[in-house]
Protein backbone atom coordinates (compact mmCIF):
# COMPACT_ATOMS: atom_id res chain seq x y z
CA UNK A 1 0.00 0.00 0.00
CA UNK A 2 1.25 3.33 -0.67
CA UNK A 3 -0.68 5.32 1.66
CA UNK A 4 -3.11 4.81 4.38
CA UNK A 5 -3.72 9.05 4.55
CA UNK A 6 -2.95 12.19 2.01
CA UNK A 7 -0.22 14.84 3.16
CA UNK A 8 -2.88 16.84 4.29
CA UNK A 9 -5.03 14.89 6.28
CA UNK A 10 -3.46 14.43 9.40
CA UNK A 11 -4.78 16.14 12.52
CA UNK A 12 -4.27 16.13 16.39
CA UNK A 13 -7.38 12.76 16.41
CA UNK A 14 -4.65 10.55 14.77
CA UNK A 15 -1.85 11.04 17.30
CA UNK A 16 -0.64 7.60 18.11
CA UNK A 17 -1.87 6.32 15.15
CA UNK A 18 0.69 4.42 12.83
CA UNK A 19 0.16 5.90 9.03
CA UNK A 20 1.54 5.19 6.04
CA UNK A 21 2.15 8.86 3.53
CA UNK A 22 3.47 9.30 -0.26
CA UNK A 23 4.32 12.36 -1.43
CA UNK A 24 7.56 14.41 -2.90
CA UNK A 25 10.30 16.16 -0.72
CA UNK A 26 9.12 19.57 -0.59
CA UNK A 27 12.96 20.61 1.75
CA UNK A 28 14.67 19.22 3.88
CA UNK A 29 16.50 21.02 7.14
CA UNK A 30 18.94 19.35 9.37
CA UNK A 31 19.70 20.99 12.52
CA UNK A 32 21.68 19.19 15.07
CA UNK A 33 21.08 15.30 15.06
CA UNK A 34 17.71 16.57 13.53
CA UNK A 35 16.30 16.22 9.91
CA UNK A 36 12.89 17.66 8.98
CA UNK A 37 11.62 16.73 5.79
CA UNK A 38 8.32 18.73 4.41
CA UNK A 39 6.31 16.06 2.27
CA UNK A 40 3.75 17.36 -0.05
CA UNK A 41 1.29 16.00 -2.31
CA UNK A 42 -1.78 17.86 -4.17
CA UNK A 43 -3.57 17.86 -0.29
CA UNK A 44 -1.21 19.26 1.28
CA UNK A 45 1.95 18.94 3.29
CA UNK A 46 3.22 16.67 6.25
CA UNK A 47 6.27 17.40 8.46
CA UNK A 48 8.10 14.16 8.78
CA UNK A 49 10.76 14.08 11.69
CA UNK A 50 13.86 11.72 11.78
CA UNK A 51 16.28 12.62 15.21
CA UNK A 52 19.23 10.58 17.01
CA UNK A 53 16.52 7.67 17.76
CA UNK A 54 15.79 6.97 14.26
CA UNK A 55 17.96 3.78 12.57
CA UNK A 56 21.21 4.90 12.24
CA UNK A 57 21.01 3.73 8.18
CA UNK A 58 16.92 4.99 7.75
CA UNK A 59 18.62 8.60 9.03
CA UNK A 60 21.40 8.53 6.42
CA UNK A 61 19.24 7.93 3.52
CA UNK A 62 16.85 10.29 4.68
CA UNK A 63 20.11 13.07 4.67
CA UNK A 64 20.65 12.38 1.27
CA UNK A 65 16.98 13.33 -0.04
CA UNK A 66 16.96 15.74 -2.66
CA UNK A 67 14.17 18.34 -3.59
CA UNK A 68 10.81 16.76 -5.52
CA UNK A 69 12.29 13.17 -4.96
CA UNK A 70 9.42 10.59 -4.37
CA UNK A 71 8.79 8.79 -1.43
CA UNK A 72 6.89 6.61 0.49
CA UNK A 73 7.70 6.58 4.37
CA UNK A 74 5.87 5.01 7.25
CA UNK A 75 6.09 6.06 10.64
CA UNK A 76 4.44 7.14 14.07
CA UNK A 77 1.98 10.41 14.23
CA UNK A 78 3.07 12.57 17.34
CA UNK A 79 2.56 16.44 18.56
CA UNK A 80 4.47 18.67 17.39
CA UNK A 81 6.66 20.76 19.96
CA UNK A 82 6.29 23.73 17.95
CA UNK A 83 3.38 24.34 16.05
CA UNK A 84 2.53 25.65 12.79
CA UNK A 85 -0.37 27.75 12.81
CA UNK A 86 -0.34 28.29 9.07
CA UNK A 87 -0.80 24.89 8.03
CA UNK A 88 -3.54 22.37 8.27
CA UNK A 89 -1.52 19.65 9.50
CA UNK A 90 0.53 22.24 11.52
CA UNK A 91 -0.13 20.00 14.79
CA UNK A 92 0.85 16.67 14.28
CA UNK A 93 4.48 15.62 12.60
CA UNK A 94 4.97 11.83 11.54
CA UNK A 95 8.33 10.70 13.38
CA UNK A 96 9.74 7.99 10.30
CA UNK A 97 10.31 4.19 10.98
CA UNK A 98 10.66 3.52 7.33
CA UNK A 99 11.40 5.19 4.32
CA UNK A 100 11.11 3.99 0.31
CA UNK A 101 12.72 6.00 -2.47
CA UNK A 102 9.94 5.57 -5.30
CA UNK A 103 11.66 7.73 -7.91
CA UNK A 104 14.34 10.35 -7.17
CA UNK A 105 14.38 13.81 -9.27
CA UNK A 106 16.73 15.56 -11.06
CA UNK A 107 17.49 19.46 -9.22
CA UNK A 108 14.08 21.19 -10.52
CA UNK A 109 14.65 24.23 -12.57
CA UNK A 110 12.86 26.35 -10.65
CA UNK A 111 11.95 26.08 -6.82
CA UNK A 112 8.54 24.41 -6.32
CA UNK A 113 7.05 26.43 -3.78
CA UNK A 114 4.23 29.72 -3.59
CA UNK A 115 6.71 31.78 -4.59
CA UNK A 116 9.06 31.00 -7.46
CA UNK A 117 11.92 32.30 -8.32
CA UNK A 118 10.99 30.64 -12.17
CA UNK A 119 10.41 33.41 -15.05
CA UNK A 120 7.46 32.59 -17.06
CA UNK A 121 8.83 30.63 -20.28
CA UNK A 122 11.09 28.21 -18.08
CA UNK A 123 7.72 27.46 -15.77
CA UNK A 124 5.67 27.11 -19.09
CA UNK A 125 8.49 24.64 -20.06
CA UNK A 126 8.25 22.68 -16.99
CA UNK A 127 4.65 22.87 -16.79
CA UNK A 128 4.68 19.59 -14.84
CA UNK A 129 6.42 20.95 -12.08
CA UNK A 130 4.86 24.25 -11.87
CA UNK A 131 1.68 22.80 -11.36
CA UNK A 132 3.00 21.09 -8.18
CA UNK A 133 3.17 24.81 -6.58
CA UNK A 134 -0.11 25.73 -4.47
CA UNK A 135 -1.23 29.15 -7.12
CA UNK A 136 -1.62 26.95 -9.97
CA UNK A 137 -2.88 24.21 -9.04
CA UNK A 138 -5.57 25.57 -7.15
CA UNK A 139 -6.51 27.42 -10.18
CA UNK A 140 -7.10 24.45 -11.49
CA UNK A 141 -8.76 23.16 -8.55
CA UNK A 142 -10.85 25.82 -8.93
CA UNK A 143 -11.75 25.85 -12.70
CA UNK A 144 -12.72 22.10 -12.05
CA UNK A 145 -15.38 22.69 -9.62
CA UNK A 146 -16.96 25.68 -11.51
CA UNK A 147 -17.15 23.16 -14.14
CA UNK A 148 -18.85 20.72 -12.49
CA UNK A 149 -21.60 23.02 -10.77
CA UNK A 150 -22.24 24.42 -14.05
CA UNK A 151 -23.07 20.78 -15.28
CA UNK A 152 -25.41 20.31 -11.94
CA UNK A 153 -27.11 23.42 -12.64
CA UNK A 154 -27.98 23.25 -16.22
CA UNK A 155 -28.51 19.19 -15.78
CA UNK A 156 -31.20 20.11 -13.12
CA UNK A 157 -32.74 22.95 -15.69
CA UNK A 158 -33.05 20.23 -17.82
CA UNK A 159 -30.20 20.52 -20.61
CA UNK A 160 -28.21 17.88 -21.92
CA UNK A 161 -24.86 17.92 -22.87
CA UNK A 162 -23.94 16.94 -26.54
CA UNK A 163 -20.71 16.68 -28.29
CA UNK A 164 -20.31 18.18 -31.60
CA UNK A 165 -17.70 17.67 -33.99
CA UNK A 166 -14.29 19.25 -34.00
CA UNK A 167 -13.59 18.46 -37.63
CA UNK A 168 -15.88 21.32 -39.48
CA UNK A 169 -16.25 23.42 -42.19
CA UNK A 170 -15.49 26.55 -41.37
CA UNK A 171 -17.78 28.76 -39.05
CA UNK A 172 -17.49 32.65 -39.32
CA UNK A 173 -17.25 34.71 -36.06
CA UNK A 174 -14.64 36.95 -36.85
CA UNK A 175 -11.70 35.11 -36.84
CA UNK A 176 -9.55 33.14 -39.17
CA UNK A 177 -9.78 29.22 -38.71
CA UNK A 178 -7.09 26.62 -37.96
CA UNK A 179 -7.61 24.12 -40.77
CA UNK A 180 -6.68 20.38 -41.17
CA UNK A 181 -5.87 19.05 -44.60
CA UNK A 182 -7.79 15.66 -45.29
CA UNK A 183 -5.44 12.86 -46.30
CA UNK A 184 -8.51 10.88 -47.80
CA UNK A 185 -9.56 14.33 -49.66
CA UNK A 186 -6.68 15.46 -52.10
CA UNK A 187 -6.68 19.80 -51.54
CA UNK A 188 -9.67 19.45 -49.18
CA UNK A 189 -9.64 20.60 -45.28
CA UNK A 190 -11.38 20.61 -42.60
CA UNK A 191 -11.93 23.46 -40.10
CA UNK A 192 -11.88 23.44 -36.14
CA UNK A 193 -14.79 24.90 -34.79
CA UNK A 194 -14.55 28.34 -33.84
CA UNK A 195 -17.92 27.83 -31.84
CA UNK A 196 -19.97 24.86 -32.60
CA UNK A 197 -22.67 27.76 -33.93
CA UNK A 198 -24.19 26.20 -36.14
CA UNK A 199 -24.15 22.83 -34.78
CA UNK A 200 -26.44 24.27 -31.80
CA UNK A 201 -28.70 25.60 -34.41
CA UNK A 202 -29.25 22.83 -35.69
CA UNK A 203 -30.03 20.64 -32.20
CA UNK A 204 -32.41 22.84 -31.94
CA UNK A 205 -34.26 21.89 -35.75
CA UNK A 206 -33.48 18.37 -34.27
CA UNK A 207 -35.17 19.09 -31.35
CA UNK A 208 -33.00 18.82 -28.31
CA UNK A 209 -35.03 22.65 -26.32
CA UNK A 210 -32.00 22.32 -24.31
CA UNK A 211 -28.53 21.94 -25.24
CA UNK A 212 -24.96 22.34 -23.53
CA UNK A 213 -21.52 21.90 -23.38
CA UNK A 214 -18.42 23.07 -21.80
CA UNK A 215 -15.99 22.83 -25.12
CA UNK A 216 -12.93 23.91 -26.67
CA UNK A 217 -13.54 26.39 -29.10
CA UNK A 218 -10.42 27.18 -31.81
CA UNK A 219 -9.52 30.82 -33.03
CA UNK A 220 -6.60 32.09 -34.99
CA UNK A 221 -6.43 35.37 -34.38
CA UNK A 222 -3.47 38.20 -34.15
CA UNK A 223 -1.67 37.41 -31.08
CA UNK A 224 -2.66 39.57 -27.97
CA UNK A 225 -1.77 39.09 -24.87
CA UNK A 226 -3.75 37.17 -22.85
CA UNK A 227 -5.46 35.52 -25.64
CA UNK A 228 -5.45 31.61 -26.12
CA UNK A 229 -5.83 29.82 -30.06
CA UNK A 230 -7.96 27.30 -28.29
CA UNK A 231 -10.12 28.02 -25.32
CA UNK A 232 -13.21 27.33 -23.27
CA UNK A 233 -16.69 27.93 -23.47
CA UNK A 234 -19.82 27.07 -21.78
CA UNK A 235 -21.82 27.07 -25.03
CA UNK A 236 -26.03 26.85 -24.23
CA UNK A 237 -29.06 27.25 -26.71
CA UNK A 238 -32.70 26.62 -26.21
CA UNK A 239 -36.31 26.53 -28.09
CA UNK A 240 -38.85 28.41 -27.61
CA UNK A 241 -37.46 31.38 -25.76
CA UNK A 242 -37.41 34.75 -25.67
CA UNK A 243 -34.20 36.92 -25.20
CA UNK A 244 -35.56 37.55 -21.52
CA UNK A 245 -35.39 33.59 -20.65
CA UNK A 246 -32.24 33.47 -21.48
CA UNK A 247 -30.78 36.23 -19.66
CA UNK A 248 -32.57 34.89 -16.66
CA UNK A 249 -31.13 31.27 -16.86
CA UNK A 250 -27.63 32.80 -17.17
CA UNK A 251 -28.67 34.91 -14.63
CA UNK A 252 -29.53 32.07 -12.52
CA UNK A 253 -26.39 30.17 -13.75
CA UNK A 254 -24.07 32.90 -12.65
CA UNK A 255 -25.41 33.75 -9.52
CA UNK A 256 -25.68 29.76 -8.48
CA UNK A 257 -21.65 29.53 -9.54
CA UNK A 258 -21.08 32.46 -7.18
CA UNK A 259 -22.92 31.23 -4.27
CA UNK A 260 -21.73 27.81 -4.11
CA UNK A 261 -18.43 28.32 -4.97
CA UNK A 262 -17.21 31.89 -3.81
CA UNK A 263 -20.40 32.15 -1.18
CA UNK A 264 -21.16 35.48 -2.63
CA UNK A 265 -24.76 36.40 -3.18
CA UNK A 266 -24.83 38.63 -6.46
CA UNK A 267 -27.55 40.71 -6.61
CA UNK A 268 -30.04 41.00 -9.78
CA UNK A 269 -27.93 42.12 -12.20
CA UNK A 270 -28.40 45.75 -14.36
CA UNK A 271 -29.19 46.21 -18.05
CA UNK A 272 -28.30 48.88 -19.88
CA UNK A 273 -28.06 49.39 -23.74
CA UNK A 274 -24.96 49.12 -25.94
CA UNK A 275 -26.13 53.16 -26.45
CA UNK A 276 -26.35 54.11 -23.25
CA UNK A 277 -22.62 51.86 -22.50
CA UNK A 278 -21.12 53.51 -25.13
CA UNK A 279 -22.37 57.04 -23.88
CA UNK A 280 -21.79 56.47 -20.03
CA UNK A 281 -18.43 54.80 -20.01
CA UNK A 282 -17.25 54.89 -23.92
CA UNK A 283 -17.54 50.78 -23.51
CA UNK A 284 -19.61 48.03 -24.30
CA UNK A 285 -17.90 46.61 -20.92
CA UNK A 286 -18.03 48.73 -18.82
CA UNK A 287 -16.67 47.92 -15.24
CA UNK A 288 -19.34 49.26 -12.76
CA UNK A 289 -17.54 48.81 -9.66
CA UNK A 290 -16.43 52.41 -9.56
CA UNK A 291 -18.37 55.75 -10.37
CA UNK A 292 -16.61 58.20 -12.92
CA UNK A 293 -19.71 58.50 -15.48
CA UNK A 294 -19.08 60.79 -18.56
CA UNK A 295 -20.62 64.06 -18.25
CA UNK A 296 -21.11 66.00 -21.46
CA UNK A 297 -20.26 69.57 -21.82
CA UNK A 298 -20.97 70.20 -25.74
CA UNK A 299 -23.86 73.30 -24.77
CA UNK A 300 -21.57 74.99 -22.46
CA UNK A 301 -18.62 74.95 -23.93
CA UNK A 302 -19.08 76.19 -27.89
CA UNK A 303 -18.02 79.37 -29.63
CA UNK A 304 -15.34 80.58 -27.04
CA UNK A 305 -12.39 81.05 -29.61
CA UNK A 306 -11.38 77.62 -28.21
CA UNK A 307 -10.91 75.65 -31.46
CA UNK A 308 -10.22 72.32 -30.10
CA UNK A 309 -13.68 72.27 -28.21
CA UNK A 310 -14.96 74.42 -30.87
CA UNK A 311 -14.36 72.50 -33.87
CA UNK A 312 -14.81 69.13 -31.67
CA UNK A 313 -18.32 66.45 -32.25
CA UNK A 314 -17.97 65.54 -28.32
CA UNK A 315 -16.53 67.32 -25.59
CA UNK A 316 -17.02 65.30 -22.34
CA UNK A 317 -15.05 64.23 -19.61
CA UNK A 318 -14.89 62.70 -15.96
CA UNK A 319 -14.54 63.65 -12.23
CA UNK A 320 -11.86 62.14 -10.24
CA UNK A 321 -12.99 62.87 -6.14
CA UNK A 322 -10.89 64.12 -4.09
CA UNK A 323 -7.59 64.24 -6.13
CA UNK A 324 -6.64 67.41 -7.28
CA UNK A 325 -4.03 67.69 -5.11
CA UNK A 326 -2.26 64.49 -5.99
CA UNK A 327 -1.96 65.85 -9.63
CA UNK A 328 1.32 68.48 -10.32
CA UNK A 329 1.96 70.28 -13.90
CA UNK A 330 3.88 67.45 -14.40
CA UNK A 331 1.98 64.57 -13.59
CA UNK A 332 -1.12 66.14 -15.79
CA UNK A 333 1.85 65.99 -18.48
CA UNK A 334 2.82 62.75 -18.03
CA UNK A 335 -1.22 61.39 -18.38
CA UNK A 336 -1.93 63.60 -21.13
CA UNK A 337 1.03 61.70 -23.14
CA UNK A 338 0.03 58.30 -22.04
CA UNK A 339 -3.45 59.20 -23.78
CA UNK A 340 -1.85 60.27 -26.43
CA UNK A 341 0.45 56.95 -27.19
CA UNK A 342 -1.21 55.75 -30.37
CA UNK A 343 -2.85 52.74 -28.44
CA UNK A 344 -5.00 55.31 -27.29
CA UNK A 345 -4.49 57.78 -29.65
CA UNK A 346 -5.93 61.49 -27.86
CA UNK A 347 -4.69 64.63 -29.02
CA UNK A 348 -4.81 66.41 -25.83
CA UNK A 349 -6.31 67.03 -22.38
CA UNK A 350 -8.21 69.76 -20.26
CA UNK A 351 -8.11 69.37 -16.69
CA UNK A 352 -10.05 71.51 -14.27
CA UNK A 353 -8.50 71.84 -10.19
CA UNK A 354 -11.27 73.00 -7.88
CA UNK A 355 -9.18 73.26 -5.35
CA UNK A 356 -9.95 73.05 -1.43
CA UNK A 357 -9.82 77.02 -0.60
CA UNK A 358 -12.78 77.38 -3.00
CA UNK A 359 -10.22 78.56 -6.23
CA UNK A 360 -10.45 77.26 -9.70
CA UNK A 361 -7.74 76.36 -11.90
CA UNK A 362 -7.42 75.05 -15.58
CA UNK A 363 -5.17 74.46 -18.35
CA UNK A 364 -7.92 76.10 -20.39
CA UNK A 365 -8.67 79.48 -18.02
CA UNK A 366 -7.73 81.98 -20.85
CA UNK A 367 -10.62 80.89 -22.68
CA UNK A 368 -12.86 80.39 -20.23
CA UNK A 369 -14.06 82.81 -17.04
CA UNK A 370 -14.07 81.22 -13.40
CA UNK A 371 -18.20 81.45 -13.54
CA UNK A 372 -17.76 79.20 -16.80
CA UNK A 373 -15.32 76.60 -14.94
CA UNK A 374 -17.41 76.72 -12.19
CA UNK A 375 -20.77 75.48 -14.50
CA UNK A 376 -18.81 72.94 -15.61
CA UNK A 377 -18.20 71.47 -12.36
CA UNK A 378 -21.93 72.34 -11.42
CA UNK A 379 -22.90 69.77 -14.25
CA UNK A 380 -20.19 67.07 -13.29
CA UNK A 381 -21.30 67.34 -9.50
CA UNK A 382 -17.91 67.88 -8.71
CA UNK A 383 -16.70 69.44 -5.06
CA UNK A 384 -13.67 71.07 -3.50
CA UNK A 385 -10.75 69.05 -4.35
CA UNK A 386 -12.00 67.26 -7.46
CA UNK A 387 -10.14 67.44 -10.52
CA UNK A 388 -11.62 67.28 -14.17
CA UNK A 389 -10.12 65.46 -17.36
CA UNK A 390 -11.30 66.84 -20.22
CA UNK A 391 -11.34 65.32 -23.38
CA UNK A 392 -12.72 66.15 -27.05
CA UNK A 393 -12.85 65.19 -30.47
CA UNK A 394 -14.91 62.61 -33.31
CA UNK A 395 -17.45 61.39 -30.55
CA UNK A 396 -16.93 57.97 -30.82
CA UNK A 397 -13.36 57.90 -30.62
CA UNK A 398 -13.43 60.42 -27.82
CA UNK A 399 -15.73 58.42 -25.64
CA UNK A 400 -13.19 55.41 -26.19
CA UNK A 401 -10.39 57.22 -24.75
CA UNK A 402 -11.78 58.42 -22.02
CA UNK A 403 -12.75 55.17 -21.19
CA UNK A 404 -9.12 54.49 -21.13
CA UNK A 405 -8.65 57.26 -18.68
CA UNK A 406 -11.72 56.44 -16.41
CA UNK A 407 -10.03 52.60 -16.59
CA UNK A 408 -6.68 54.13 -15.25
CA UNK A 409 -8.11 56.47 -12.72
CA UNK A 410 -9.73 53.54 -11.36
CA UNK A 411 -6.34 51.27 -11.39
CA UNK A 412 -4.41 54.74 -9.81
CA UNK A 413 -6.66 54.93 -7.22
CA UNK A 414 -7.24 51.49 -6.13
CA UNK A 415 -11.07 51.41 -7.14
CA UNK A 416 -11.08 47.92 -8.70
CA UNK A 417 -11.79 46.17 -4.96
CA UNK A 418 -10.76 42.58 -4.94
CA UNK A 419 -13.94 40.61 -3.97
CA UNK A 420 -15.96 43.19 -5.64
CA UNK A 421 -18.42 41.94 -8.70
CA UNK A 422 -20.20 44.45 -10.57
CA UNK A 423 -21.95 41.89 -13.05
CA UNK A 424 -24.59 43.49 -15.88
CA UNK A 425 -26.25 42.51 -18.88
CA UNK A 426 -25.09 44.84 -22.31
CA UNK A 427 -28.15 44.30 -24.81
CA UNK A 428 -30.00 45.88 -27.93
CA UNK A 429 -26.66 45.97 -29.86
CA UNK A 430 -26.11 46.90 -33.21
CA UNK A 431 -26.92 44.43 -35.48
CA UNK A 432 -24.09 45.54 -38.26
CA UNK A 433 -20.95 47.31 -37.94
CA UNK A 434 -19.65 48.84 -40.74
CA UNK A 435 -16.09 48.04 -41.97
CA UNK A 436 -14.04 50.93 -43.73
CA UNK A 437 -11.26 49.64 -44.72
CA UNK A 438 -13.17 46.52 -46.53
CA UNK A 439 -16.53 48.78 -47.39
CA UNK A 440 -18.35 46.13 -45.89
CA UNK A 441 -20.82 45.54 -42.75
CA UNK A 442 -19.75 42.82 -40.69
CA UNK A 443 -22.33 40.92 -38.19
CA UNK A 444 -21.57 42.33 -34.71
CA UNK A 445 -21.97 38.88 -32.92
CA UNK A 446 -22.43 36.82 -36.01
CA UNK A 447 -24.40 36.32 -39.15
CA UNK A 448 -26.77 34.14 -37.47
CA UNK A 449 -28.20 36.87 -34.58
CA UNK A 450 -31.58 37.98 -34.97
CA UNK A 451 -32.42 41.51 -35.79
CA UNK A 452 -35.16 42.97 -33.39
CA UNK A 453 -39.05 42.12 -34.24
CA UNK A 454 -39.75 45.80 -35.43
CA UNK A 455 -36.34 45.66 -37.71
CA UNK A 456 -37.74 42.83 -39.57
CA UNK A 457 -40.21 44.06 -42.32
CA UNK A 458 -37.60 46.60 -42.84
CA UNK A 459 -34.70 44.18 -43.85
CA UNK A 460 -36.90 41.92 -45.45
CA UNK A 461 -38.33 44.37 -47.81
CA UNK A 462 -35.44 46.23 -48.49
CA UNK A 463 -33.61 46.07 -52.45
CA UNK A 464 -30.35 45.52 -51.70
CA UNK A 465 -29.71 46.90 -55.08
CA UNK A 466 -30.83 50.40 -53.89
CA UNK A 467 -30.24 50.43 -50.17
CA UNK A 468 -27.05 52.49 -48.41
CA UNK A 469 -24.86 51.25 -46.04
CA UNK A 470 -26.52 54.44 -43.60
CA UNK A 471 -29.80 52.87 -43.94
CA UNK A 472 -28.61 49.60 -41.86
CA UNK A 473 -26.62 51.22 -38.84
CA UNK A 474 -29.52 51.75 -36.91
CA UNK A 475 -30.71 47.92 -37.33
CA UNK A 476 -30.69 46.93 -33.52
CA UNK A 477 -30.55 43.50 -32.69
CA UNK A 478 -31.47 40.87 -29.99
CA UNK A 479 -28.19 40.23 -28.54
CA UNK A 480 -26.25 40.43 -25.25
CA UNK A 481 -23.45 39.88 -23.45
CA UNK A 482 -22.87 39.66 -19.70
CA UNK A 483 -20.32 41.93 -18.48
CA UNK A 484 -18.50 41.47 -14.52
CA UNK A 485 -15.77 43.93 -13.68
CA UNK A 486 -15.09 45.10 -17.22
CA UNK A 487 -14.54 41.90 -18.56
CA UNK A 488 -16.93 40.06 -21.21
CA UNK A 489 -17.88 36.77 -19.49
CA UNK A 490 -20.57 36.05 -22.27
CA UNK A 491 -22.18 36.85 -25.36
CA UNK A 492 -25.30 34.90 -27.00
CA UNK A 493 -28.38 36.38 -29.33
CA UNK A 494 -31.80 35.01 -30.09
CA UNK A 495 -31.61 33.38 -33.85
CA UNK A 496 -33.08 34.00 -37.02
CA UNK A 497 -34.76 30.34 -37.78
CA UNK A 498 -36.33 31.59 -40.83
CA UNK A 499 -34.49 31.29 -44.73
CA UNK A 500 -35.65 34.27 -46.52
CA UNK A 501 -34.25 36.60 -43.62
CA UNK A 502 -31.08 34.74 -42.66
CA UNK A 503 -30.36 35.00 -47.03
CA UNK A 504 -31.35 38.73 -46.84
CA UNK A 505 -28.75 38.94 -43.37
CA UNK A 506 -25.75 37.38 -45.91
CA UNK A 507 -26.85 39.88 -48.55
CA UNK A 508 -26.59 42.56 -46.23
CA UNK A 509 -22.92 40.90 -45.33
CA UNK A 510 -21.81 41.25 -48.88
CA UNK A 511 -22.21 37.66 -49.38
CA UNK A 512 -23.69 36.79 -53.04
CA UNK A 513 -26.64 33.74 -53.10
CA UNK A 514 -24.30 31.40 -54.21
CA UNK A 515 -21.65 32.40 -52.02
CA UNK A 516 -24.48 31.73 -49.20
CA UNK A 517 -25.91 28.48 -50.39
CA UNK A 518 -22.12 26.76 -51.07
CA UNK A 519 -21.01 27.67 -47.11
CA UNK A 520 -24.48 27.55 -44.90
CA UNK A 521 -26.87 25.39 -47.57
CA UNK A 522 -26.65 22.95 -44.92
CA UNK A 523 -28.46 25.37 -42.43
CA UNK A 524 -30.70 27.43 -44.54
CA UNK A 525 -32.06 24.05 -45.60
CA UNK A 526 -32.73 22.75 -42.41
CA UNK A 527 -35.04 25.98 -41.28
CA UNK A 528 -37.04 24.96 -44.13
CA UNK A 529 -38.05 21.86 -42.01
CA UNK A 530 -39.38 23.13 -39.06
CA UNK A 531 -37.14 24.81 -37.19
CA UNK A 532 -37.79 26.38 -33.67
CA UNK A 533 -37.44 29.69 -32.79
CA UNK A 534 -34.24 29.50 -30.66
CA UNK A 535 -31.15 31.59 -28.71
CA UNK A 536 -28.56 30.72 -26.80
CA UNK A 537 -25.35 32.11 -25.49
CA UNK A 538 -21.67 30.81 -24.48
CA UNK A 539 -19.60 31.95 -21.96
CA UNK A 540 -15.58 32.52 -22.14
CA UNK A 541 -14.76 29.48 -19.07
CA UNK A 542 -11.07 30.50 -18.71
CA UNK A 543 -12.37 34.40 -18.22
CA UNK A 544 -15.01 33.60 -15.53
CA UNK A 545 -12.83 31.55 -13.59
CA UNK A 546 -10.17 34.33 -14.01
CA UNK A 547 -12.37 37.04 -12.84
CA UNK A 548 -14.36 34.96 -9.99
CA UNK A 549 -11.14 34.65 -8.81
CA UNK A 550 -9.82 38.32 -9.48
CA UNK A 551 -7.22 37.62 -11.92
CA UNK A 552 -6.10 39.29 -14.45
CA UNK A 553 -4.68 36.14 -16.75
CA UNK A 554 -6.62 33.23 -17.86
CA UNK A 555 -3.21 31.22 -18.91
CA UNK A 556 -3.02 30.15 -15.25
CA UNK A 557 -6.34 28.06 -15.40
CA UNK A 558 -5.42 26.29 -18.27
CA UNK A 559 -3.42 23.38 -17.44
CA UNK A 560 -1.51 23.45 -21.19
CA UNK A 561 -1.46 26.88 -22.35
CA UNK A 562 0.25 28.36 -24.91
CA UNK A 563 2.72 31.39 -25.12
CA UNK A 564 2.16 34.87 -26.27
CA UNK A 565 3.23 33.41 -29.28
CA UNK A 566 1.16 30.67 -29.68
CA UNK A 567 3.59 27.97 -29.26
CA UNK A 568 3.76 25.30 -26.55
CA UNK A 569 6.87 25.69 -25.30
CA UNK A 570 7.03 22.13 -23.46
CA UNK A 571 6.31 19.54 -26.15
CA UNK A 572 7.14 22.34 -28.73
CA UNK A 573 4.30 22.50 -31.53
CA UNK A 574 3.70 23.98 -34.02
CA UNK A 575 7.07 22.03 -35.41
CA UNK A 576 7.31 20.64 -38.58
CA UNK A 577 6.25 17.36 -39.95
CA UNK A 578 8.18 14.81 -42.26
CA UNK A 579 7.91 14.80 -45.92
CA UNK A 580 6.14 11.55 -46.06
CA UNK A 581 3.44 12.88 -43.52
CA UNK A 582 3.38 16.05 -45.93
CA UNK A 583 2.95 13.86 -49.18
CA UNK A 584 0.53 11.78 -48.03
CA UNK A 585 -1.33 14.79 -46.92
CA UNK A 586 -1.08 16.13 -50.16
CA UNK A 587 0.43 19.64 -49.05
CA UNK A 588 3.10 20.24 -51.90
CA UNK A 589 3.53 23.85 -51.50
CA UNK A 590 4.98 23.60 -48.31
CA UNK A 591 7.35 21.30 -49.20
CA UNK A 592 8.42 23.17 -52.31
CA UNK A 593 8.92 26.10 -49.89
CA UNK A 594 11.38 24.50 -47.72
CA UNK A 595 13.06 23.21 -50.60
CA UNK A 596 13.43 26.63 -52.05
CA UNK A 597 14.38 28.11 -48.54
N1 LIG B 1 -21.16 31.31 -30.72
C1 LIG B 1 -21.16 32.57 -30.03
C2 LIG B 1 -19.75 32.93 -29.62
O1 LIG B 1 -18.86 32.08 -29.60
C3 LIG B 1 -22.01 32.58 -28.81
C4 LIG B 1 -23.47 32.50 -29.10
O2 LIG B 1 -23.98 33.29 -29.90
O3 LIG B 1 -24.11 31.63 -28.50
O4 LIG B 1 -19.48 34.06 -29.25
Amino acid sequence: MYRTHTCGELRMQHVGSTVTLSGWVQSRRNLGGVTFIDLRDRYGITQLYFDEATDAALRERAGKLGREFVVRVEGEVRERASKNPDRPTGDVEVVVQKLEVLNESKLPPFTVEDETDGGDELRMKYRYLDIRRNPVKEKLIFRSRVAIETRKYLAEQGFIEVETPFLIKSTPEGARDFVVPSRMHPGQFYALPQSPQTFKQLLMVAGMDKYFQIVKCFRDEDLRADRQPEFTQIDCEMSFVTQEEILNTFEGLTKHLFKEILQVDLPDFPRMTYDEAMRRFGSDKPDLRFGMEFTELNDLVKDSGFVVFDSAELVAGICVPAQAASFSNKDIKKLTEWLQRPQIGAKGMVHVKFNEDGSVKSSVGKFFSDEQLKAWGERFGAKPGDILFILAGEAESTRKQLSELRLEMGRRFGLMKEGDFKPLWVVDFPLLEWDEESGRFHAMHHPFTSPKREDMQRMLETDMHEARPEDFLDLRADAYDLVINGAEIGGGSIRIHDRALQEKNFQLLGFSDEEAREQFGFLMGAFEYGAPPHGGIAFGFDRLCAVMQGQQSIRDFIAFPKNNQGRDVMIDAPAPIAAEQLEELHIAIAKGAGEEA
